[in-house]
């Protein structure tokens, strides 16, 4: 996987035009796994997956309360966002439940 991603940041780099890159051999590695995207949030239902509360846009009774819905790491370490957005997915899911709109 990280031969594939690095071959395909060649390709981004020389579509944008960069004049070096470096091509660093994959090695193995002990940790720094951050599991994120592939769900995106928004707003918008053409181009996220689950609105601000994890719930899919497609499906209504499914909410996806992880990393995937962060598609990109902008605090560096995302484990504590998301457990935030899933605290704040649980109290909007009982407050639908208990007002009967789930
Ligand atoms: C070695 C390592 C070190 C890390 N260190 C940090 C750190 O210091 N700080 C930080 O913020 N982040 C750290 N991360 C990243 C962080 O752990 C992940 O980004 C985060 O746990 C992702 O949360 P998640 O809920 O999306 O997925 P996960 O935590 O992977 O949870 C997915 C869960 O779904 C379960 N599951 C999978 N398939 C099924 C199925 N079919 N049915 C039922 N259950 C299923 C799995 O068993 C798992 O419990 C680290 C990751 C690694 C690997």
């Amino acid at each position: 996987m990280a031969k594939f991603l690095r071959d395909r940041a060649a390709e981004l780099a020389d579509a944008a035009g960069a004049s070096k890159f470096w091509r660093h051999p994959v090695v193995p590695t002990n940790g720094g796994e951050h599991l994120l995207g592939t769900c995106r949030m928004g707003d918008d239902p053409a181009s996220s997956v689950v609105d601000r509360y994890h719930r899919s846009h497609d499906v209504p009774n499914l909410f996806i309360c992880d990393g995937s819905s962060m598609v990109t790491s902008g605090r560096g370490q995302p484990t504590m966002t998301i457990m935030a957005l899933a605290f704040r997915a649980a109290a909007h899911i009982k407050a639908a439940a208990d007002s009967n709109q789930i």
